[in-house]
């Protein structure tokens, strides 16, 4: 039987907002039919206008807002709409930590079938100061008139829209990336034209180590030459002698990857340095590090917290990447062993494990599912477990294995509220009960949450 759709294109409907979407959006419903309306809060009343309709959902655009949330406030950035890179602007602070926790609670409950009496699911973690938090830009180059552009790309189009600051953006990086494109404006350096695949300069890369104060550059190029290489070099150093690193990528691909495989450092270090806590770590141009050193500190503390060391335990670091959680317990337990299936990441990983005086972490390069099974034959086994995977989350063999293997403690770092319930729900029917769940604020005013969750054996738990 086919259900007409109770709305139709182009018609305009009286609604309440009740929830906003992992992707900002307002949610209101006609008839139980949801309406995905961008730049609507929950509990605002409004008119909106159908702009398309699908079989079981429709979107709509807000017309006239007619009550508005108390969250709701004016976003400051001035290219906030255009952008697309910030999902929650328009809402307040305040707003968005309820919001992000009210998120994981529903689905914990919906897709985690968790029962929220006996799951403690605490207020988001977030920042003081919630702006000009990340410490990497990462800007396209274009070209307009005759002159340079380095900003962004306008939402759903390849148009390059030159940006002169981002509210979320370390305001060095601002500074480094304008500064660059005028250098290179004067050279008469040619930007790459995407549609022709010509010209030289595809993107700016600016990292900052915010704790050392160290500046990485790096030229993402589509040839391995390097035009007015002296001048730009001598201009930027002269300018910013925070610079420690210039480095050239060659990508010469027709492609909307950003980096190609060729890598060469055309100035100074091969590296920057930052420090989480008191671990420190090198940064190489293609390292991966988190974004928001400040909240990454706060997540990491949490999960050192809930992973309990006394100093005697074996910890396994599941998806380690550079080792950044695996340092961090090291110091407080016997021995870490941790996992990583980027090659690259693991020789990073050893490396800063020699640059702290961390001896008791191992690193090994593989799938974590492949990897941790031989582990726990070959007689290794965890009192602790952590895991921090990708978006999709745990895979359902590594699962397996913690289940066989019962360390006594579980503790889940997760980038998608939506797998991680998914994956406690394999572990709560696998013998584990989830005590507690706490969202950290990673990117304020984007959509994006990250949890830490502790889990312990039910036999455990029941002795505490
Ligand atoms: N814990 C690290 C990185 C977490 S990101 C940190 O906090 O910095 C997730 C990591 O999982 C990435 O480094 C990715 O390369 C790695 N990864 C993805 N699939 C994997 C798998 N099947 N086995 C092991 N690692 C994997």
């Amino acid at each position: 039987m086919k259900i007409k759709p109770p709305v139709e294109k182009n018609e305009y409907y009286d609604v309440v907002f009740e929830d906003l979407t992992h992707e900002g959006a307002g949610v209101a419903k006609v008839e139980g039919f949801p309406i995905f309306v961008p730049n609507a809060l929950p509990e605002e009343k409004a008119q909106i206008k159908v702009t398309r309709v699908k079989k079981g959902f429709a979107f709509g655009r807000l017309m006239e807002l007619k009550e508005e949330s108390p969250h709701r406030t004016d976003a400051p950035c001035p290219i906030y709409k255009q952008c697309g890179g910030c999902q929650l602007q328009h809402m307040t602070y305040e707003g968005q930590l309820l919001f992000k926790q009210k998120q994981v609670k529903d689905v914990l409950e919906r897709i985690g079938k968790l029962d929220l009496s006996n799951v403690t699911v605490h207020p988001t973690l977030g920042m003081e100061d919630p702006w000009n938090y990340r410490n990497k830009a990462q800007v396209p180059v274009g070209e307009r008139e005759g002159g340079l552009v380095a900003g962004f790309y306008q939402q759903r189009s390849h148009d390059i829209i030159d940006m002169s600051a981002c509210l979320i953006q370390q305001s060095k990086n601002d500074e480094a990336v304008q500064a660059v494109k005028d250098i290179c404006a004067i050279y008469g350096v040619k930007a790459y034209n995407e549609e022709r695949h010509k010209g030289w300069l595809r993107h700016i890369m600016v990292r900052y180590g915010v704790v050392t104060g160290e500046m990485m550059i790096v030229f993402i190029t589509r040839t391995n030459d390097f035009p007015h290489k002296a001048k730009i070099i001598e201009d930027i150093t002269a300018k910013f002698p925070h610079v420690k690193s210039i480095v050239q990528n060659i990508n010469p691909s027709k492609t909307n990857v950003i980096f190609g495989n060729e890598t060469n450092v055309i100035w100074g270090e091969e590296y920057i340095y930052d420090l989480i806590g008191d671990v420190k770590f090198a940064i190489s141009a293609r390292s991966f590090y988190q974004v928001n050193p400040e909240q990454t500190k706060v997540l990491y503390d949490k999960a050192l917290e809930y992973a309990e060391l006394q100093g005697e335990e074996t910890v396994i670091d599941a998806y380690c990447g550079i080792g950044t959680i695996s340092l961090f317990l090291a110091k407080q337990a016997k021995k870490v062993y941790g996992v990583e299936i980027v090659p690259e990441a693991i020789e990073d990983a050893k490396r800063n494990a020699e640059l702290n005086g961390i001896t008791n972490a191992e690193f090994a390069v593989g799938e974590a599912e492949t990897v941790i099974p031989k582990w726990y034959e070959e007689g290794i086994t965890a009192d602790t477990l952590v895991v921090d995977p990708p978006r999709k989350g745990c895979d359902e063999a590594l699962l397996r294995t913690i289940i066989e293997m019962k360390p006594k403690r579980v503790v889940y770092v997760s980038c998608n509220p939506g797998t991680l319930a998914r994956d406690l729900r394999v572990l709560e029917d696998g013998g584990y009960t989830t005590l507690e769940v706490q969202p950290v604020d990673m990117f304020p005013h984007t959509n994006h949450v990250e949890c830490v969750a502790q889990l312990v054996l039910k036999e455990e738990a029941g002795s505490r």
